[in-house]
């Protein structure tokens, strides 16, 4: 029996005041909520969420983190991020899981050993661990790895990232919530945001299904919902286009994989969970929508992918099946921007695949900016001006499976 005394967080009455309102109480909301408490004082802050937090990507993902991205900009914010899960841990006294087993990329062709040659050079330039491997050697890290040429797509070798792995999603949420509700934050689940108020270019006030609160701050970070809140509440439109990723588990096996996997040409990325299942994702669902339903496709395409380059795993059955929402940008960043157009409107959305690594340190850095009212340089590459601009950042050599929308 759970006493209430020992709830990871309580339930607060909704205020019709707020210092900020942070809408979504996924990933980034929380962090935000967590950081702009503990680095920043602000106490009186709502979280607001729809359902139940985790209820989006958050508690949807296959959990890797890794910082070996594409380029300059993303390639600090990752190496902070991925920093940062150890230190989150102690500092929220609770255990995230970090598994830190490292990421195998494979390469199925010269022209994809020459692109991570690149990103491995990148990489390194940012003090961040990456290597090529050759066949020999991925087969070293990855004994169940099939390397000979009797494949669909023969593996020519792969980047090795040490310092990435695993974190347990909803162990990130529930003690992001813990330490935000221990700070003072409120979080406010099944509350619905219906509209945001803006008098002279400033933000007044946010309408929810459970009243109106009064804040100068809000921020949307309602994650594949994010581009229809803003045009539909504020008329601001976000390049912002949603797909669902899908992702699977199978029934628990002894250890066999001792590192995250991934394979562009096969479209698929895998793990062995703590409880012995192999997660698998693949790609997007080609075409945009807001759907988190599953497909046979998938089911099929992993399968075949799967027991070509982790042929021990044939005949192993999938337990479960899901689908959550991306909210993709065209050149695969995020969007992080605030006060423009509208003072105190705040925005953390665009992850796609990677809002799960960069969420701790992406809070972090948005609560820093909603409470001095002032861009980091870290955030300051990934405003939403950048598409008008023509600044795009081409983050989609940084992906480990490749969306067919790119
Ligand atoms: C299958 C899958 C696998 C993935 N794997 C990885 C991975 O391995 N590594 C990685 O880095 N990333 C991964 N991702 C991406 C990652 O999960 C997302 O980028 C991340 O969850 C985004 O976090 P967020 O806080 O922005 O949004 P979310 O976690 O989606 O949270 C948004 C919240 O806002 C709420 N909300 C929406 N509208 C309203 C409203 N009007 N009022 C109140 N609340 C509202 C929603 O209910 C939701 O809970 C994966 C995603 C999927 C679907």
């Amino acid at each position: 029996m759970f006493r209430k005394s020992e709830r990871l967080w309580g339930k607060a009455p909704l205020m019709s005041d707020y210092d900020a309102v942070i809408i979504g109480g996924g990933l980034h909301g929380l962090a935000t909520a967590y950081y702009l408490a503990r680095n920043h004082g602000m106490k009186n802050i709502a979280v607001i969420e729809k359902r139940h937090i985790g209820f989006g990507g958050a508690g949807r993902n296959t959990a890797i983190v890794r910082a070996n991205q594409r380029t300059k900009e993303n390639l600090s914010l990752y190496k902070e991020g991925l920093e940062l899960w150890p230190k989150l841990t102690a500092e929220l006294d609770y255990n995230l899981m970090f598994y830190n087993c490292g990421n195998l990329n494979l390469a199925h062709s010269e022209a994809a050993l020459s692109a991570m040659r690149m990103q491995v050079a990148s990489a390194r330039f940012f003090g961040i661990e990456s290597h090529i491997a050759d066949p020999k050697e991925c087969k070293e890290l990855v004994p169940a790895l099939n390397i000979s040429e009797d494949i669909t797509y023969p593996i020519f070798g792969g980047m090795y990232h040490p310092p990435g792995g695993i974190v347990r999603h909803d162990a990130v949420v529930w003690g992001l919530a813990k330490g935000a509700a221990k700070l003072g934050v409120h979080i406010h689940q099944g509350t619905e945001v219906l509209g945001i108020n803006v008098e002279k270019g400033k933000i007044t006030s946010v309408e929810t299904d459970q009243g109106t609160i009064s804040t100068p701050r809000v921020l949307n970070a309602a994650g594949g919902y994010s581009a229809s809140l803003s045009y539909k509440m504020l008329g601001i439109h976000l390049p912002v286009s949603v797909l669902t990723i899908q992702a699977m588990v199978t029934q628990p096996l002894k250890p066999l994989l001792d590192h995250v996997v991934s394979s562009g040409a096969y479209h698929c990325y895998a793990n062995q969970t703590l409880k012995g299942e192999i997660a698998t994702g693949a790609h997007m669902d080609p075409w945009p929508n807001y759907t988190t339903q599953t497909t046979a496709h998938y089911i099929k395409h992993q399968a075949e992918a799967l027991s070509e380059f982790l042929p021990c795993l044939r005949g192993v059955r999938f337990m479960r099946i899901w689908g959550g929402l991306a909210d993709m940008t065209p050149d695969m960043a995020p969007i992080m921007d605030g006060n423009d157009p509208i003072e105190g409107y705040y925005t953390d959305c665009g992850w796609g695949y990677f809002g799960f690594k960069s969420a701790a340190v992406t809070g972090k850095y948005m609560a820093q900016f909603m409470a001095d009212g002032e861009c980091p340089d870290m955030l300051r590459p990934f405003t939403l001006r950048r598409f008008e601009q023509h600044r795009l950042m081409g983050e989609m050599a940084g992906t480990v499976v490749y969306s067919p929308w790119n």
